[in-house]
């Protein structure tokens, strides 16, 4: 059985998340803001101004000014919140899958060929790279030291040792 991988070929559906996420780097920080700037556009506001009648689950209500202005910025403060869980959610999805994939990868690489790179499991690997994490989970190259590649292998030494960590045994893969 001819198990060598063929080049591999990105999926269009990922391609296409990937550039949605690209588009929510810059997105969702605005949006954030300028939530923000309503809620504190309305912190003080108003001590007058008509009643508002709204329709709720209870039946219709009249909120004074005042009523409505704090229910506005409910509103704005729930919103700001479901989009900051949203974005941590799709960080510990893709995350999740990452491991998923280098699992099931792991597994048919034992047999074939050599090891791949693989953090997971291990210390700081969660932390993403922006804030200073030392695990690419994207990486592909094969595993030399410890399971992980050269650079990895570096990368996370130099992590645990700036995190106060002791060193990992140094286990070359057979
Ligand atoms: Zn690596």
């Amino acid at each position: 059985m001819n198990t060598q991988r063929t080049p591999r070929r990105a999926s269009p559906q990922l391609m296409a998340i990937a550039r949605m996420a690209e588009n929510l780097a810059t997105l969702a920080p605005d949006a954030l803001t300028h939530l923000q700037h309503l809620e504190h556009a309305i912190d003080g506001w108003p001590t007058r101004g008509d009643a508002v009648h709204v329709s709720g689950t209870g039946g219709d209500v009249t909120l004074n000014a005042v009523e409505a202005a704090a229910e506005a910025r409910l509103r704005h403060s729930l919103d700001r919140a479901d989009i900051q869980a949203g974005i941590r959610l799709l960080e510990v999805t893709c995350k999740d899958l990452l491991e998923a994939c280098h699992h099931a990868l792991r597994g048919a690489t034992t047999v074939e060929g050599p090891r791949l790179c693989d953090p997971s499991g291990r210390e700081g690997s969660l932390v993403p790279l922006d804030d200073g994490g030392w695990a690419d989970w994207t990486c592909r190259d094969a595993a030399v030291k410890n399971g992980l590649c050269d650079r990895h292998y570096h990368k996370e030494r130099r992590w645990r040792a700036a995190n106060g960590l002791p060193a990992r045994d140094e286990v070359r893969a057979s």
